[in-house]
């Protein structure tokens, strides 16, 4: 995304003419390497010893929690699951599809073998029958490097062949809901489900199922290797922890960083290079498009879980997205329910009819803003999943923070 150049853009063009049809797959940590430096270990040591309880326990000491955006505790999760009777499944969510984040292929191209370590300690964890991986089909070279290195792994001995199954999404961006998710897995129409029940109990041809997002799944390999302090030793302005920002926009060095949990937006500014010259911080959005617009002058909230609600916004997938005064607050909002509009999956009413007509509400000159917070609040209330609730939050931060833009 971020780290390509026009030359490398050539570099592969020519290669793949030349006949190298993987010529866009980066240099990345290969099973024989990361065996090489003690990979793999842990779970064998695991396997062969471990007891799933201290293991969860390490991970509760670690705060480690989903990184996909929920923020549910990892080691609760695997203590859910494992009280519902076998078979069970663990699926990893690998469907990164918030707009602004890419986090999750950052790891998997560099080292994907932590991410599938630590996916085989969680599968271990909850005794998995079988592991599935649903992959985003936009990222070619993840998808190529876990087919090799799947193939590493059975070729090892540390899996069965067949035990990891790669799952390619198909572009929707719903699919990335975790039970939109599952639906899709079982060969379905990729819609969300109701809950309860929830997927911990009824998952995958319903039967209890552990979803992962990809990066949760590294730093489960991380936190049983070098222990619970790699994350809870971290502390910055009262929060634990570590988050890897997707940070893009108008500042000079945009990516992935990794910074304290705790890390304001004037932090991920920093980290990223600071404002392209020439250019003043206006807004952010702090976590993909349905965490809304949050104008420069928040700019001392620690961008972690729970830290966003009170402001009626969230986290997520730490998908920073920085604003410039060359950027309009509304036409980004228009923009965030475009997308909505566009990738709702259409089950239920309120967000399917809802979306439409907030972008027709929203192209107006003048906002009706009291129309505006009625429909938002009927989604709100009455959408199925995430997607229909959260839509209307940059609506509603729009309308509270940029008044001047909304006629
Ligand atoms: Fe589908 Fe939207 Fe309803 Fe979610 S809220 S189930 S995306 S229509």
């Amino acid at each position: 995304h971020n780290h390509i150049d026009n030359a490398t853009v050539e570099k592969v063009e020519a290669a793949i003419k030349a006949g190298d049809t993987h010529a866009h797959v980066p240099d990345y940590e290969t099973y024989d390497a990361y065996a090489a430096e003690g990979g793999y270990a842990t779970l064998k040591d695991l396997r062969e010893n471990g007891n799933w309880e201290a293991v969860q326990d390490k991970v509760l000491a670690s705060g480690l929690r989903g990184l996909g955006g929920a923020g549910f505790p990892s080691g609760k999760k695997w203590g859910f699951v494992r009280g519902n009777a076998g078979p069970r499944y663990l699926a990893v969510n690998g469907d990164e599809g918030e707009p602004g984040t890419f986090k999750d292929r950052y790891y998997l191209e560099r080292t994907p073998h932590l991410f599938l370590e630590g996916m085989l300690i969680a599968a271990w964890a909850v005794e998995a029958e079988k592991a599935f991986i649903y992959m985003r089909d936009e990222y070619p070279a993840v998808l190529e490097i876990l087919r090799r290195e799947i193939a590493a792994l059975e070729d090892a001995g540390i899996v069965e062949a067949g035990y990891i199954d790669l799952r390619r999404g198909a572009g929707a961006y719903i699919c990335g809901e975790e039970s939109a998710m599952i639906e899709s897995i079982e060969g379905k129409r990729g819609m969300p489900r109701h809950r309860p029940p929830y997927v911990a109990q009824v998952g995958i041809f319903d039967r209890p199922t552990l979803v992962h997002n990809v990066e949760t799944l590294y730093w489960v390999a991380r936190v049983c290797r070098e222990g619970a302090e790699v994350l809870s030793s971290v502390e910055k302005n009262g929060r634990k922890g570590l988050r890897s920002y997707s940070v893009s926009g108008r500042v000079k060095n945009p990516g992935v960083h990794l910074l304290p949990a705790g890390s304001t937006i004037l932090d991920v500014i920093e980290a990223a290079g600071g404002m392209l010259d020439g250019q003043t911080f206006k807004a952010y959005q702090p976590g993909g498009p349905s965490s809304g617009l949050l104008p420069a002058s928040m700019d001392d909230i620690p961008l972690d879980f729970d830290t966003l609600q009170p402001h009626g916004s969230f986290i997520g997938s730490a998908a920073v997205v920085v604003l410039s005064d060359q950027d309009s607050a509304r036409d980004a909002a228009l923009n965030m329910l475009r997308f909505f509009e566009d990738e709702s999956c259409g089950q239920c009413t309120p967000c399917r009819v809802g979306c439409e007509k907030a972008v027709k509400l929203m192209q107006a000159e003048t906002w009706n803003t009291d129309l505006l917070e009625e429909l938002s609040q009927a989604m709100v209330d009455a959408s199925i999943c995430g997607l229909g609730q959260a839509a209307p939050n940059p609506i509603r931060l729009t309308i509270k923070h940029f008044s001047g833009e909304i006629g």
